[in-house]
């Protein structure tokens, strides 16, 4: 029990508190753990080109296998990790498997990756990158970088420079969660992004809302000004991808086309062998 027991109001508030701060503790020293000990995985979520109807690329989506606690989703570590700083290694961890097991695909299907915010204010950040693309032999024009908005915020001329270089070499750029958050329609002027990812919550109502269906024509319609391409995340039925089509939206992923997987269940096509071409 507390010592403060005797300053009585404050104690429950107190206990509250510390449990809590223990919780992050706790986590804090196994998520550091998890890295040093390489619990953590990349599962491939793919994304479909919708004119061709076929997988143009995967998104890398990282997990924790969590040695009592099971399989822990992002969403219950990436904040704790941006706030502690360890997200720079983890970030680093995911953007090195993701280009390591994409060159080992046996086609030239496209790589996303998530960036988080801080690992902007790294300085060393295009550096991992170019590293990353260098030790796995992977082309730069199969690495796409995902960003939100939130990046854009703040730094604002240093990060349009970033995203500069990394065109500059072949990686693609994609602004991620559009349409949430502070979106401003200044980003997609100001910074050189080729494609724009829908945001779930859009998609959700998209069959029995005609005002979701409204928004996503006009993203379609400022994305092809701009010389941009769309993608609708969370497509989770046909109906939805029907809708999406007609929209005009370029990719879509989601539940509908597959679940995010460890890389050893992807299934690819048969790489056709030079031995079978050659007797057709
Ligand atoms: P995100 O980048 O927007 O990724 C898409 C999320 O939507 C993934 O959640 C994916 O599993 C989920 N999703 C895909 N299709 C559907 C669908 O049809 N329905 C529904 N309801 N959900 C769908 P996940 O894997 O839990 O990741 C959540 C977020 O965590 C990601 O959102 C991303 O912001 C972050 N994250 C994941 N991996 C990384 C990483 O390596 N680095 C950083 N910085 N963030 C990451
Ligand atoms: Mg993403
Ligand atoms: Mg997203
Ligand atoms: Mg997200």
């Amino acid at each position: 029990r507390s010592k403060s027991a005797g300053r009585n109001c404050f104690t429950i508030y107190d206990e509250a508190m510390s449990a809590e701060l223990e919780a992050r503790n706790t986590l804090e020293g196994d998520l550091r753990d998890a890295i040093a000990q390489c619990q953590l995985e990349v599962h491939y979520q793919p994304f479909m080109d919708v004119a061709s109807g076929g997988r143009r690329g995967f998104e890398a989506l990282v997990r924790w296998r969590h040695p009592s606690r099971g399989l822990i989703p992002p969403d219950q570590f990436i904040g704790l990790a941006e706030e502690t700083g360890l997200i720079v290694p983890l970030g680093e961890f995911v953007l090195r498997r993701a280009c390591a097991d994409a060159a080992a695909w046996p086609c030239d299907l496209m790589v996303a990756v998530n960036l988080s915010p801080i690992q902007f204010k790294e300085a060393e950040l295009f550096e991992t990158i170019c590293a990353a693309l260098a030790d796995s032999g992977l082309a730069p024009q199969r690495l796409e970088i995902e960003i939100t908005e939130s990046v854009l915020l703040e730094r604002g001329v240093e990060n349009l420079a970033f995203m500069e270089r990394l065109k500059h070499i072949g990686i693609e750029l994609a602004l991620d969660d559009f349409g949430t958050g502070y979106s401003s329609l200044s980003y997609l002027t100001t910074f050189p992004f080729d494609k724009i990812k829908i945001d779930k919550s859009f998609i959700r109502n998209l069959t029995h809302q005609p005002r979701s269906s409204a928004i996503i024509a006009s993203i379609v319609t400022l994305a092809r000004g701009l010389d941009m391409s769309v993608t609708a995340e969370g497509v989770e039925t046909r109906e939805e991808f029907e809708r999406l089509t007609a929209l005009g939206v370029n990719f879509a992923q989601g539940y509908l086309f597959g679940r995010p997987r460890p890389v050893d269940q992807i299934e690819f096509d048969a790489p056709v062998r030079a031995s079978q071409r050659d007797a057709a």
